[in-house]
């Protein structure tokens, strides 16, 4: 046993306990393990365990670990904020793009996933905490945007991804949870079939989970403390 696989078991106990204290199904939601800035060794150990979706931010180093491990039927997550010189790396490496907020990005990835692979799958990050800084669409501007996405081809629009600010308040977290919930009800009740609700991170996936996630976003609880990319370079130097 290595410490990426106990690490894995232990996110999956409490996932399931998540589940089970709010009387939801065994198995209603999917861990996405989120890999950034670890190497592609560490998604191999993960994968070994059992693990088979993972979840990038940087499109290059994203497509590095894929191209690494081509061999493996990984479903690849890109995660990040999205830039619009970097959208054809994306449709043509990735199975699921969860940080989409603009039309114009929806656009472009449409025309450049290749005809040779499945449908791109897309959820629309939605920003409920008003953050100014952060990515996602304001809560009334997701309908018309779905509904826009949603007759795009080559794009499988499948639900909704949120960020919510950093807080030690559970109270507040689980509002802005419920609150992307409600919105997903509401575009289901416009006629937008969705089955992903992504929302929930190493600090707060119990509480999305009481709140509806579908798909928990893990990193540090499965791979360990990230170091910052300063301190990183400095250490490579040192080698
Ligand atoms: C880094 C990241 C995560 C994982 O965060 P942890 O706190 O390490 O679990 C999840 N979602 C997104 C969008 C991220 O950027």
């Amino acid at each position: 046993m290595n410490k990426i696989s106990d690490n894995l078991q232990a996110v999956q106990a409490r996932i399931a306990a998540a589940l089970q204290a709010c009387g939801r199904p065994a198995g209603a939601v999917s861990l996405l393990a989120v890999a950034k800035t670890w190497p592609a060794a560490d998604v191999q150990t993960a994968w070994n365990a059992g693990q088979r979706a993972f979840g990038e931010n940087y499109v290059q180093e994203g497509v590095t670990k894929i191209t690494a491990l081509a061999g493996l039927p990984i479903e690849w997550h890109f995660i990040g904020p999205l830039q619009g010189n970097k959208t054809r790396l994306v449709a043509e490496h990735f199975s699921w793009v969860q940080g989409l907020d603009r039309l114009k990005m929806a656009e472009r990835l449409a025309v450049q996933r290749p005809p040779h692979l499945p449908p791109l799958n897309v959820c629309l990050q939605v920003n409920v905490s008003g953050e100014a800084s952060k990515g996602g669409v304001a809560p009334d501007e997701v309908l018309p945007l779905a509904q826009a996405v949603a007759r795009l081809p080559r794009l499988r629009l499948r639900g909704l991804m949120t960020i919510p600010e950093p807080s030690e308040d559970e109270a507040l977290l689980r509002q802005r949870f419920r609150q992307v919930r409600e919105l997903r009800d509401h575009l289901e009740a416009a006629g937008l079939p969705l089955d992903t609700l992504s929302m929930g991170m190493s600090h707060d996936f119990e509480l999305a989970i009481t709140e509806g996630a579908t798909l928990v976003r893990v990193g540090t609880a499965i791979f360990g403390a990230r170091v910052p990319q300063g301190v990183r370079q400095a250490q490579n130097d040192c080698r």
